[in-house]
């Protein structure tokens, strides 16, 4: 009689990538036509809070990860960009207030990259290598970006989603890190697994509190143990706060995709930082340059 070797998910042999888009409740970009940008500031803040807790969690598994900050975010709470970079996570560029990127000329979009790369820097005395569009916002005709990405002194982005979605995405870009301009600037997608003759989101957001625990689990395996990859998985700190203000005469949909399961979040991401081996995005994608 023979029995099934049972191996623990991922955990043998693939570090994944766990990354934080650190912006607050009020500045996502679904709530864009019930928030005024010039609103902000009357928003009571749960960003510093929130971002606590989630250091805490990370100090728990001993995981350090990588934080994609808003400038406008950081320029509040530079003790909270020094917190991060010492409990030896890496700090990145999420743009200065959550611009789309398929909303600005390429000069405006230089302007906001450069400004918040160096101020991200100036606070963190790290150099800053990575970029997350703003919602995923480097779409089939947004190519001009990298090239801006990669001129500004950017190394890598993680900015896009191979799925098809009304939002974002490219349907047929690759599951995994690809190289642009010329090898300047590597692309590293948010997590998909293919089913059904489609790609399906794995790497967190809104899929991580829709989807039971139970599939996050089977999706990241299936990408560390049969594709041979890393998984990245995004996830904001609004996401671990079911107490968090509410706008008022949110759409039906918006409604449901922002608060659908917030309560079940931070115990989901205690059994996924669990179960699998996590890591920062430099160190996992750039290599032993700037590993330290
Ligand atoms: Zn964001």
């Amino acid at each position: 009689m023979t029995h099934a070797r049972v191996t623990e998910p991922g955990i043998a042999s693939v570090t994944n990538a766990m990354t934080v888009d650190v912006e607050d409740y009020f500045q996502v970009s679904a709530f864009e036509s019930y928030v005024d940008k010039a609103q902000w500031q009357t928003w009571p803040r749960r960003v510093e809070g929130n971002t606590l807790r989630i250091l805490e969690l990370f100090a728990t598994h001993e995981v350090r990860a990588t934080f994609f900050m808003l400038g406008w975010v950081a320029e509040r709470y530079p003790d909270l960009v020094k917190k991060i970079v010492s409990g030896g996570h890496e700090i990145a560029s999420h743009g200065w207030e959550h611009v789309r990127v398929n909303t600005q000329s390429p000069a405006e979009f230089r302007k906001d990259i450069d400004r918040t790369r160096k101020f991200l820097q100036d606070v963190s005395g790290e150099p800053i290598l990575g970029y997350r569009a703003a919602s995923y916002s480097i779409g089939a005709s947004e190519g001009w970006a990298w090239e801006q990405l990669a001129e500004a002194g950017h190394r890598y982005s993680s900015s896009i989603v191979p799925i098809k979605h009304d939002l974002y995405g490219i349907p047929g870009a690759p599951r995994f890190a690809f190289d642009t301009v010329g090898g300047r600037l590597l692309e590293i997608p948010i997590t998909t697994v293919p089913l059904a003759g489609r790609n399906i989101n794995c790497g967190g957001g809104g899929w991580f509190r829709l989807f039971p625990y139970s599939f996050s689990r089977w999706a990241l395996s299936r990408v560390n143990d049969v594709d041979r990859q890393a998984g990245i998985f995004y996830f904001h700190p609004w996401e671990i706060d079911p107490e968090q203000p509410r706008p008022q005469g949110l759409g039906l949909r918006t409604r449901f995709r922002h608060y659908l399961n917030l309560d079940r979040t931070y115990s989901r991401l205690n059994r996924l930082l669990k179960d699998f081996r996590w890591g920062r995005m430099d160190e996992i994608f750039l290599g032993s340059e700037v590993r330290r």
